[in-house]
């Protein structure tokens, strides 16, 4: 089960206790670039998460014991031989997803050994002040809690992977880690950086394979302590009600439909890129803005100047430095990406821009598309695409914009386009999501608190809320003069 790709040995094996481990079935990888299968991965099921979770469980023992220091210094480790590989993951990952090389190359790689340092430093700093009730000293610990299993999806294999296993490491847990079967290469080579970093055997562990089969018997099993998603709302709902007898405390990060508003006092050549940025990794971004609400005194002039800027998108092979997006993940996605095109069509709505495979490329390139006014109801309004398809509407009033973007059963993020600091701060503390951001896009510090509203997800990640999640927080009481001689 070894492959070469672009030049980069992979073992499509799990990694257990620290060591490789086969399964007698395998499934392929396959690059969305050409649709060829690129390597051989092991398909796991219920004994290999079962022993898994027995190693993670045992190597907890000692892993929970260790010093705050020490474990920062793991995963310092990580991150400087991910900082070292920076070019080889970058590109087996775009062999594997299809997203931009030069995104993983300059952007991603870095973040994913970010993910690493920052919660290495964190964790360092992590405190509560004490405090004195009636002379009572009331103290706040966070206790590793045990085992985490995390499962992941393929839009941003690595860095949404090591976005929970870095926390979870730094908390005192061990992990099992479900990678995507749709781009599972990276988590196959981080978990021979973890080796070469000196992670003792057991503390981080990769049960490789389908959903359906091993991130099935890992979110039922019994014996994990966490469990950290990020994924589609169906399957989250598979999850939960998998994980619901075991009560396991869940982190759910999932889809979205967010608004993207634009206000007649915006800076127009701003709003106009940013809204282009809504096509990024060919749509699959959970992130995006993908429901463009445009006050109406400015429509026409945003819509022109729109068009303008997407007909000069460069759609190709992402290993090119010069394309800007790339194709959908995979045929199944790729044919659902395409039905809700259809459908919207058949409805009798007309795309402006696109609407349809890119010819010109084949295989699994989506043309950038987007819909003028569909109506409320629409599904291609109101469903999650996750391609490069965006719809547009106006509005007449402050009031009118708030209404629509909320008018939604997700909750992720949204974008608020103005030139007035008091409208974005009004406007935004009405708008129902995790993240807004004010004439800006994809601005992240680890530090801020990171998840979605409604079908957007359950609880948060990223400073002191990972911590709060993956482990026990205890609060001690001593009692005054309690100390006999
Ligand atoms: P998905 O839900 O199909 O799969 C995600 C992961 O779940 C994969 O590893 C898959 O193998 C696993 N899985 C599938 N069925 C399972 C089951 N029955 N039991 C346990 N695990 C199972 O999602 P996807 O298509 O891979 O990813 C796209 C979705 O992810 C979109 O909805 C997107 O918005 C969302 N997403 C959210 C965020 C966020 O931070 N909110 C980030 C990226 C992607």
């Amino acid at each position: 089960m070894r492959s070469r790709v672009e030049g980069v040995e992979i073992d499509g094996r799990h990694w257990i206790g620290g060591q490789r481990v086969d399964s007698a079935r395998s499934f392929d990888s396959v690059s969305p670039i050409d649709e060829q299968p690129i390597a051989k991965v092991a398909a796991g099921g219920e004994a290999e998460v079962d022993q898994a979770v027995d190693a993670a469980m045992k190597a907890f023992q000692s892993w929970k014991r260790i010093s705050r220091e020490e474990r920062a210094a793991y995963l310092h480790r990580i991150a400087d031989i991910i900082e070292a590989r920076v070019e080889q993951l970058s590109v087996v990952e775009t062999r594997d997803n299809g997203s931009l090389l030069r995104s993983h190359r300059r952007g991603v790689m870095p973040r994913v050994a970010m993910n690493f340092r920052f919660f290495a430093d964190w964790l360092l700093q992590l405190t509560h002040a004490d405090f004195d009730v009636r002379g009572h000293r009331n103290h706040v610990s966070y206790d590793p809690s045990g085992v985490a299993a995390i499962i992941t999806p393929w839009n941003a294999p690595l860095m949404l992977g090591t976005w929970r296993i870095a926390p979870a490491l730094a908390a005192g847990c061990t992990v099992v880690y479900k990678p995507p079967e749709w781009a599972p290469l990276t988590a196959s080579l981080l978990a021979d950086i973890t080796a070469e970093a000196g992670l003792p055997d057991g503390v981080f562990n990769v049960v490789q394979g389908l959903g359906r089969e091993a991130g099935a018997a890992l979110s039922r099993h019994p014996k994990i302590r966490r469990l950290s998603f990020t994924g589609s709302v169906p399957t989250a709902k598979t999850i939960a009600a998998a994980a619901a007898p075991n009560l396991v405390p869940l982190s759910f990060e999932l889809g979205g439909k967010s608004p993207f508003i634009v206000f007649a006092d915006c800076d127009l050549d701003l709003a106009v890129n940013t809204a282009i940025g809504q096509y990024d990794n060919a749509g699959q971004v959970c992130l995006s803005g993908t429901r463009i609400l445009v006050e109406e005194g400015i429509r026409d002039r945003f819509v022109d100047a729109f068009l303008a800027k997407a007909r000069t998108i460069k759609q190709g092979d992402p290993r090119d430095e010069a394309s800007d997006i790339g194709p959908q993940i995979s045929r199944p996605h790729f044919e659902r990406v395409k039905g809700f095109v259809e459908r919207a069509i058949g409805a009798g709505l007309k795309p402006v821009i696109g609407g349809g495979p890119n010819t010109d490329l084949g295989g699994l390139y989506f043309k950038p598309t987007l819909f003028l006014d569909p109506p409320a109801n629409a599904e291609i309004l109101r469903e999650e695409i996750f391609g490069p398809v965006l719809c547009l509407q106006s509005f007449k009033s402050e009031e009118q914009a708030i209404d629509m973007a909320n008018d939604t059963d997700y909750g992720l993020a949204g974008v608020i386009m103005t030139g007035d600091k008091a409208r974005a701060e009004r406007v935004t503390a009405q708008i129902s999501a995790g993240l807004v951001w004010n004439n800006c896009f994809f601005v992240r510090d680890l530090r801020q608190a990171f998840g979605g509203n409604g079908k957007s997800g359950i609880g948060r990640e990223g400073g002191n809320w990972s911590f709060d999640f993956y482990c026990d927080v205890k609060n001690s009481v001593y009692a005054p003069n309690g100390w006999r001689a």
